[in-house]
């Protein structure tokens, strides 16, 4: 691969102390950030965590694609703990957003927790490797225009931040809700409506999940599959049963 303005072959050490610099400098600026679990963050940590990391690993080189990075939380980010919004063509759109998930972050309380092939301690310290994760995409779109979990996003995510897996382990609501009852997305459900049972199958899985019941009068189709139609249902998750 060619070269780039930051190294990618860190080892374990020097990446583990520059996490832990960027670590302490935001916790001791930050009091809801610093409690466990989290309490809040502020607008100006989001910023200045950006900043350290584009500085400490990546020599700048974010600073010098984008003309900005937001980096916001949301509390309706629930099936990831983080996403990277690119701008499809950074020469012309040179403004992107990394979203966190406010409701992975405050929910996470006693380490050691598992993501990205990493194990780490603190609910802070799972943050700052989510952040990492979205800033590999970040690096791939400057300089490839494309991003994705190919060998190349790898190559980054190993070489800067010594993440072993593209996958995490966190308790996202999704994972939570599949745990307690055994519903995923892809799942067999019924559910009472209107003094009937419907049965679906569920499509989406947060706060409350999106059943998608067959009917001819249904205006969606699942996975492009023109052959069934379906209406689409918001249902509270405690209403759920799995049809085995
Ligand atoms: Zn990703």
């Amino acid at each position: 691969m060619s070269s780039f303005p930051f190294s990618t072959s860190n080892s374990v050490q020097v990446i583990e102390k520059k996490r832990n610099y960027i670590l302490s400098k935001l916790l001791a600026s930050d009091p809801g950030f610093s409690a466990v679990p989290v309490r809040s963050i502020m607008f100006i940590t989001l910023q200045n965590m950006l900043k350290l990391y584009d500085e400490i690993f990546l020599n700048g080189a974010l600073g010098a694609h984008y003309r900005s990075i937001k980096v916001t939380v949301s509390s309706r980010l629930l099936s990831s703990a983080g996403k990277f919004i690119h701008p499809r063509t950074p020469q012309l759109h040179p403004d992107a957003e990394i979203r966190m998930s406010s409701d992975f972050l405050f929910r996470l309380k006693n380490g050691p927790f598992e993501l990205n092939g990493l194990t780490v301690a603190t609910p802070q310290e799972a943050f700052l490797v989510v952040f990492e994760h979205e800033l590999c995409h970040a690096i791939e779109v400057a300089y490839f225009g494309t991003t994705g979990h190919s060998s190349r996003f790898m190559y980054f995510a190993h070489g800067i931040f010594g993440h072993n897996k593209h996958t995490h382990d966190l308790p996202t609501i999704a994972k939570e809700t599949t745990q307690k009852t055994g519903i995923s997305v892809g799942s067999r459900v019924s559910f009472p409506y209107n003094g009937q049972t419907l049965n679906g199958i569920v499509s989406y899985l947060g706060k409350t999940a999106r059943v998608m019941v067959p009917s001819s009068r249904g205006m969606y189709y699942l996975n492009n599959d023109r052959r069934q139609r379906y209406i689409k249902y918001q249902v509270p998750l405690s209403l759920l049963s799995l049809i085995q």
